[in-house]
């Protein structure tokens, strides 16, 4: 399997399973209810201090998943008056988020800051303008270009949000997210949104961001009011996991070594890899049925790689994806990258 995005391959670790299982024993496989009613343990609220202090925001708020995490901030915040502008690659639910707020809402051209600055200077200005950005896009695995945006921000007086599904405990020394790892002040967004089930092996999203933000959407954000909380065993493994990411720093450091090594071989195979400078690998085909033949051959060897086609990508966009994971040893790289030699040049 070379697509799992369990980025610091911390499925399976010991600590975090066992403290899934405590979890258990303690409080049972589910809250029986929402976070307003019955579904806020003493675990929640654990989890959500340690997002932010591993986010360096003031304070955070689970949900179910990183989509509802979306869904959540976006609706809770924007409305009608308001107008926002998104990247043209953000995931769906933040397509659907805008789509659901009835907010007036544009794409700008894929990281490109210059897009974004026409958008903001064209259109007529709103009392509020959010910008959506992702800190690594989930099908081309480029990193977004935050000190252009950030700079952008300020200058016409928007909001910001970035969703770190994928950057989160992936990029900078510490696994801090993109702030880090481009050198940003983690302040200068207003919103932060996550996934729990990518680098952190369990399952939910987060927001992050100032105390007054957090306040408002637990008591304005419908899938925190009127959704399950997060069950025990989820929020245990999630809360462990961050503890490990800072014990166990050579998890970062075997991502990007494998991550180079990926990329390295699959460029010198003259695979298209796009502008992809994360654990996120796409390798391009455009053609639909090329995609799906090449996952079929690297199948037949024993590889997974998955490939994505319509709706995920545009139409012509077909490709494979896999990800680099600092589980991945140098005998499973070598056997991913032979596969790809030989799927290339089909007898
Ligand atoms: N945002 C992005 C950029 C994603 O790629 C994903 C999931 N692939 C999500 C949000 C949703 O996260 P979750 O799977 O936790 O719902």
């Amino acid at each position: 399997m070379v697509s799992s995005y369990d980025y610091l391959g911390l499925i399976g670790h010991s600590a975090i399973e066992s403290a899934a299982v405590q979890a258990i024993g303690q409080y049972g496989t589910s809250t029986g209810g929402v976070r307003l009613l019955t579904g806020t343990t003493e675990l929640h609220v654990r989890l959500e201090k340690d997002l932010a202090a591993f986010k360096g925001t003031e304070a955070a708020i689970t949900f179910s998943s990183g989509y509802l995490a979306n869904l959540a901030v976006i609706t809770a915040l924007f409305g009608p008056r308001d107008r926002i502008i998104v990247d043209s690659k953000a995931h769906r639910s933040i397509v659907e988020a805008c789509r659901l707020s009835h907010v007036p809402w544009d794409r700008f051209d894929h990281n490109a800051p210059a897009s974004l600055k026409e958008k903001l200077e064209r259109q007529p200005r709103s009392p509020r303008t959010l910008i959506i950005i992702e800190g690594v896009y989930s099908m081309d695995g480029d990193v977004c270009l935050l000190p252009e945006i950030v700079e952008l921000k300020k200058r016409y007086e928007a909001f910001l949000m970035v969703d770190e599904a994928h950057s989160f405990g992936v990029l900078g020394l510490r696994g801090r997210g993109v702030d880090e790892d481009l050198g940003v002040n983690t302040d200068d967004i207003d919103i932060w949104t996550g996934s729990l089930s990518k680098a952190i092996p369990a399952n939910g999203g987060f927001v992050a961001g100032s105390r007054d933000l957090i306040y408002f959407l637990q008591h304005a954000a419908a899938p925190f009011i009127f959704s399950a909380a997060l069950c025990p065993a989820a929020v245990a493994a999630a809360r462990e996991a961050i503890g490990v990411i800072e014990k166990e720093p050579e998890r970062l450091v075997n991502l990007r070594r494998n991550q180079a090594f990926l990329h390295a071989h699959l460029r010198d195979l003259k695979y298209d890899t796009g502008l992809s400078n994360s654990p996120i690998i796409p390798i391009i085909l455009r053609d639909d049925e090329k995609a799906l033949f090449l996952a079929r051959r690297l199948f037949d060897l024993g590889i997974i790689a998955t490939p994505i086609i319509r709706p995920a990508v545009s139409p012509g966009g077909a490709r494979l994806r896999i990800c680099a994971t600092a589980a991945q040893d140098q005998a499973f790289l070598e056997e991913v990258v032979a596969g790809f030699q030989i799927s290339r040049d089909p007898k």
